[in-house]
């Protein structure tokens, strides 16, 4: 697992930095939790961070900084126009992308927003390995639809499939015959696909994407949000790249592509955005709306300070040792859990372990919600939150009846860097326990429900006392501990 050998077997993944910075956090009693879980209508999103002990909600914005990043923040350039702060990121990106123009941006869906008003307009297709929320969101407010071009791999559940975030090639000839080349806006590729679990796409692949592009003249959009888990996958699993640096492979893959935008809530372990190309043509269009959705183009919408540790972010992200601690995690979480029989998506990806609720609590139908029924259990017998991907999550139908979610997952992030082994191994036991237990879970019914994005802040309740009775359950079992 790790690149070193633990002299009497042991397979654990070893940490290569320290800490020296410490957050406390809260473990409260299970008697607390039950009233934190009804007080939160049964909604992860809606519980304080004072009454959780592992957030694995999410990887956005809460990865550790570096003492290099934290030091590079002492000494940002704050001004409006022309920082030396900025000049030195541009310069970075351009290094390592080895793309002429860069346009900086808030976050990753700010980058959306741009690269969709300009590239995308009505009646318009955009393919790609798999959708992300808000990219599809932006595609489709500018008239446009998304078609989803993965592999028959990608949705199972478990499977030895090293790229599940591969494109179709044959399924992608075929929707640019069926469709007519004037009708795709750009082709689109998502490193780490986020909402499968964070498989991630092999470099063969994105050539074999590059050909069709070139065919066809089309131009080829990279989400590199969660290239850093892309890439260490690649380096590992692709026999090719295996004496590659992760900086060649970064720069291959980018030479590959036309645009690439990021996210720096997770790329570069910061928070920010932005789009790089060489395609001076689109840059000129992009850049015109900087300055109105995002700020002046030696800022976009990021202060200097986030700038100034993401230069410091992007240059550690070519180090294998230090992108490799997110995967190793949740690739020991993944196997631990598997050993004790807990249903869970594999090969474990990028991002976080994904826990198959439908599996989990295959008593439950999906309009009872079982992905989010887990989460709001596994706080429960936990303090651990983590954030339901399935029904809860989609939006009724017209007529009011439910859309029924692919998969019910509950996602649990694995922040980079911020967690110890010990704590993981807390949350797989506590995981293991709860399923053992299983049959103790009832499902849950919208008493709150928002017409739009209604998982952010809808309420719940149980469909009968099931949180008491696990909770009651809990306590025989733990006795007096947390
Ligand atoms: C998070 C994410 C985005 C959006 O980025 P934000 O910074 O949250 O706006 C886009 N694409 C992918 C793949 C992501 O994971």
């Amino acid at each position: 697992m790790s690149e070193v050998k633990f002299y009497y077997g042991e397979e654990v993944p070893l940490e290569m930095h320290k800490v020296r910075i410490v957050q406390k956090i809260n473990l409260k009693p299970v008697e607390r939790r039950l009233e934190a879980i009804e007080e939160a209508g049964f909604n992860t999103f809606l519980l304080k961070n004072d009454d959780i002990f592992m957030d694995m909600l999410t990887d956005s914005g809460v990865n550790a900084m570096s003492d290099k990043q934290q030091a590079a923040m002492l000494e940002a350039d704050d001004s409006y126009a022309g920082s030396t702060t900025f000049t030195k990121l541009d310069n970075k990106v351009r290094e390592i992308f080895k793309k002429e123009f860069f346009l900086p941006m808030h976050q990753g869906r700010a980058c959306e927003n741009i690269i969709s008003q300009v590239f995308v307009q009505p009646g318009t297709i955009v393919p790609m390995n798999y959708h992300f929320t808000t990219t599809k969101a932006h595609i489709v407010i500018n008239g446009g639809t998304v078609e989803e071009i993965f592999t028959d791999e990608a949705l199972k559940i478990t499977s030895e499939h090293p790229f599940k975030g591969n494109m179709d090639i044959d399924k992608l000839n075929a929707l640019i015959e069926e469709h007519g080349r004037e009708k795709i806006s750009f082709v689109r590729v998502e490193a780490g696909t986020n909402l499968i679990g964070g498989q991630p796409f092999a470099l063969e692949n994105l050539e074999e994407v590059r050909q069709v592009c070139d065919k066809y003249d089309l131009m080829l959009v990279l989400d590199a949000s969660l290239l850093a888990d892309n890439l260490y996958f690649i380096k590992q699993r692709e026999e090719k790249c295996k004496e590659m640096s992760i900086k060649e492979i970064t720069g291959a893959i980018s030479d590959l592509c036309d645009i690439v935008y990021f996210s720096a809530r997770k790329l570069g372990c910061a928070r920010g955005g932005g789009v790089c190309t060489n395609n001076k043509e689109a840059y000129l269009k992009m850049r015109e709306l900087v300055p109105l959705y995002e700020g002046f183009l030696t800022y976009g919408g990021m202060s200097v300070r986030e700038m100034e540790a993401l230069t410091i972010g992007l240059e550690e992200t070519m180090e294998e040792n230090m992108i490799n601690q997110g995967p190793q995690f949740i690739a020991y979480m993944t196997d631990e859990l598997v050993k004790k029989g807990v249903p869970v998506v594999t090969p474990a990806g990028g991002l976080g372990c994904h826990l198959n609720a439908m599996e989990f609590l295959d008593h439950l139908p999906q309009t009872k919600y079982p992905a989010g029924a887990l989460a709001a259990a596994l706080y429960l017998v936990s303090g651990v939150r983590g954030m339901e991907r399935g029904t809860l999550s989609e939006q009724r139908e017209e007529d009011g009846s439910e859309t029924l979610a692919h998969m019910e997952l509950l996602r649990l992030a694995m922040p980079r860097r911020v967690y110890t082994l010990s704590q993981v191994k807390y949350a797989v036991d506590r995981i293991a326990w709860l399923y053992e237990n299983r049959d103790l879970i009832g499902g849950l019914t919208y008493v709150e429900e928002p017409k739009v994005l209604r998982f952010f802040f809808g309420r719940l309740e149980a469909n009968s006392n099931w949180p008491e009775q696990l909770a009651a359950k809990f306590r025989e079992d733990f006795g007096e501990s947390l």
